[in-house]
């Protein structure tokens, strides 16, 4: 069998190119059907107050609350992207 028969997956750059491609496409088709608010939702938004070891308080630092569900599933209109990676 020669070399060139030898089947060769995709190396770290293609397959971060076919992310970001796969990304872009997913957020397409959930914009054309009006779905993309997933991506704008509390969990990722920048005003969104986590607890930590020294202060419980959680939810909606603009709002000074816990927003119902509905908000915290689809965020508001007062969304502001985190822009950080979380991993
Ligand atoms: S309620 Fe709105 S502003 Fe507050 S954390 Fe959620 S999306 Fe952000």
């Amino acid at each position: 069998m020669s070399s060139e028969s030898v089947f060769r997956g995709p190396d770290t750059d293609e397959i971060q190119v076919m992310g970001d491609n796969f990304g872009r496409m997913t957020q397409g088709i959930l914009q054309g059907i009006g779905h993309d608010k997933i991506f704008r939702n509390c969990s990722i938004c920048r005003n969104w107050l986590d607890p930590t070891p020294t202060d419980p308080r959680q939810g909606c630092r603009l709002y000074q609350c816990v927003p119902p569900v509905k908000i915290i599933v689809c965020g508001c209109d007062k969304f502001v992207d985190h822009n950080d990676i979380p991993y």
